[in-house]
């Protein structure tokens, strides 16, 4: 079965409330006259404080073209974790897709891939879904262990899942290199790297489970680079930064994966 493709807008720490419920507006406006059916799986990850603004546009809209992500999440349940939130509160918030070990996470905020593999075990057991990121830094591509370094991130992060937890699960591969820096990765070397991705995933658990994961790529994705993306044949949609914030850019982004 084909898999559905999968665009997914990271905000990152941007928007205020009403910033955010204008963006999402905007968004559903752009996306007003196409077919839901034909759409891909339309996601956006505000950040924490501005969550519950555009799960209500979304709510208020009820076109269900649009589900909302967060951009992190604590794997314990509850308790004394100052400054963190639960699977379980983001749920409750309207999410349904929790983005887990992006590169800015890892670098800035010390989450390693034994931290990626229990936010997905949490994320998952609660119904959610996770994207979770891995790539390799300008360095790691230069000395020649982009494929050893993702395999290893992808093996500590899907330890201990079950196949049908691995299918549900949504991967980005995002080389450091290219986010937000306008570089886009060539696409052929994209999907090159996400069909070594699918082929670890066929290794960790089965075909089957490798055919139906969708792997995503992130990276300086824009209007003009996602037809070409999209033509790979294991790319199965993008995460998107920067042009994920006007919606003119993120839904031109949308109909291009289409
Ligand atoms: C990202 O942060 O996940 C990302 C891909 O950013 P950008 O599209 O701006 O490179």
């Amino acid at each position: 079965m084909a898999r559905r493709p999968v665009i997914a807008g990271n905000w990152k720490m941007h928007n205020l409330q009403q910033e955010a419920a204008d963006l999402t507006n905007g968004i559903m406006q752009e996306l007003k006259s196409e077919d839901k059916e034909k759409l891909p799986e339309v996601v956006i990850a505000p950040t924490f404080t501005s969550l519950y603004a555009a799960n209500k546009a979304l709510t208020d809209c009820g076109c269900g073209k649009v589900k909302l992500a967060a951009q992190n999440c604590y794997f314990e349940t509850k308790g004394a974790f100052t400054g963190e939130c639960s699977v379980e509160m983001l749920k409750d918030a309207g999410c349904e897709y929790i983005i887990i070990g992006h590169s800015e996470r890892r670098e800035y905020f010390g989450e390693t891939d034994e931290m990626v593999n229990k936010k997905a075990k949490a994320i998952l057991s609660n119904g959610l879904v996770p994207i979770i990121c891995c790539g390799e830094s300008l360095e790691q591509r230069e000395a020649g262990v982009t494929d050893y370094h993702i395999s290893s991130q992808i093996t500590k992060a899907f330890r201990d899942l079950t196949a049908e937890q691995a299918a549900k699960s949504i991967i980005a591969y995002e080389p450091i290199w290219a986010i937000g820096t306008g570089k886009t990765c060539d696409s052929k070397e994209a999907n090159r790297v996400i069909a070594m991705i699918r082929n670890v995933i066929k290794g960790l658990f089965d075909a089957k489970t490798s055919e139906a994961i969708r792997i995503l790529y992130g990276g300086s994705v824009k209007p003009a680079t996602i037809k070409e993306q999209m033509a790979q044949s294991d790319i199965d949609g993008a995460l998107v930064g920067g042009a994920s914030l006007t919606a003119d850019s993120f839904a031109q982004i949308v109909k291009g994966a289409m």
